[in-house]
């Protein structure tokens, strides 16, 4: 093998995080790399609307991610696009071999921003109405503004859907939440909160049980949805204008097997406080990693703090096993 060159850092992933990590590095005069399956962006590509990114009263998704791929690319940083990681190798030097299916990387650190996907329901017009403006979201944060007065419907049963359901309730005339099964999978506190909603008079939140939905329909954008009750088998088509998908996310992370520690679902899992792995030098950032917020600002949060954290690693690889004792431990905090 010809003598490769050796990255300070290396980034998988040019989402929100992985730009905003590199940004750092990059300034700090780190021969910085990122690695990035597609093009740049990631997720945020999908919307042409944000507006809860500190600084920006209202920018589209690909002109926000412009914008970070310039500045970071001004420092220094390189992205090589279309170079999709499958694997990862801690060498017995300490350094870290990152491999491409047509090439190999080596570094003294890595950060892992390799995102998450929304997981999808699979049915007619999801893709196609697929962003807030024609009235498909995953993220209730993100999008519920977009549809005050409107009725729409929130499809799950977990903690997302029925806290993003609530949060609904604030914006639309109307928020139908429906669930496959007889009852939620939420923790009690916000089923309560919900029922309680929902009996209220004239309350905008109404609970279909055991229906699930079998297209999303309309013209240039939603206008209704076919449900069916599982259990009567009855179809219906149900008016809305936008349908909120809450029903967990994919993160992008099947590559990492094996080599760091994942949750059952997935996510990498990094001690809270300064994104460590379990592989020393190797960082977590973003929506793939546990606990994660799942927003654009706590993205690019992550990758700030992965790149300052890393200096304290490349002066002294000890400093990757000290616990970090000034920090509340969980459940402290009674
Ligand atoms: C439609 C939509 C609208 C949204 N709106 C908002 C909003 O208004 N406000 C807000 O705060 N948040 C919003 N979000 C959420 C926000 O986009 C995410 O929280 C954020 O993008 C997460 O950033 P990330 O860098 O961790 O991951 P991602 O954005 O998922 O980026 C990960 C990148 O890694 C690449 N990658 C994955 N695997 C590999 C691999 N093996 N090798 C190389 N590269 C790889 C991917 O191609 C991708 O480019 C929205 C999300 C969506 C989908």
């Amino acid at each position: 093998m010809s003598e490769k060159k050796k990255y300070d850092c290396i980034i998988v992933g040019a989402g929100p995080s992985g730009l905003a990590a590199a940004l750092y590095t990059a300034r700090d005069r780190l021969d910085t790399l990122i690695l990035e399956k597609f093009m740049p962006g990631g997720q945020i590509n999908n919307t042409d609307r944000i507006e809860n990114y500190p600084g920006f009263e209202n920018i589209g998704g690909p002109d926000l991610i412009m914008k970070m791929m310039a500045q970071a690319q001004s420092f220094g940083a390189q992205i090589k696009n279309g170079a999709e990681v499958t694997s990862l190798k801690k060498l017995d030097d300490g350094d870290i071999q990152v491999n491409c299916d047509d090439d190999e990387y080596i570094a003294k650190v890595v950060i892992l921003a390799p995102g998450s996907d929304y997981r999808k329901l699979g049915i007619p017009g999801e893709d196609e109405f697929r962003n807030a403006g024609a009235g498909v979201s995953y993220c209730g944060t993100c999008d519920a503004p977009f549809f005050k007065g409107k009725e729409v419907i929130a499809v799950g049963g977990g903690n997302t859907a029925v806290e993003d359901a609530l949060h609904l309730c604030k914006f639309a005339n109307k928020v139908t939440l429906i669930h496959r099964r007889d009852e939620f999978r939420a923790t009690r506190v916000l089923v309560e909160e919900a029922l309680a909603k929902a009996n209220e008079p004239d309350s905008n939140l109404v609970i279909k049980y055991s229906t699930i939905p079998l297209a999303i329909e309309g013209r240039d954008r939603v206008q209704s949805i076919k449900l069916k009750n599982v259990k009567t088998e009855d179809v219906e088509d149900y008016p809305c204008d936008g349908v909120f998908i809450f029903i967990g996310m994919v993160p992008n992370t099947d590559f990492l097997k094996g080599f760091v520690d994942l949750t059952e679902h997935g996510f990498i899992k990094c001690d809270g406080a300064y994104l460590r792995t379990k592989i020393p030098g190797v960082f977590a950032a973003g929506d793939c990693r546990v606990a994660a917020a799942m927003q654009l600002a706590t993205a690019t949060g992550d990758g700030v703090i992965a790149a300052m954290m890393l200096k304290q690693y490349l002066r002294d690889p000890n400093w990757w096993t000290e616990d970090a004792s000034d920090i509340l431990p969980p459940g402290s905090l009674k």
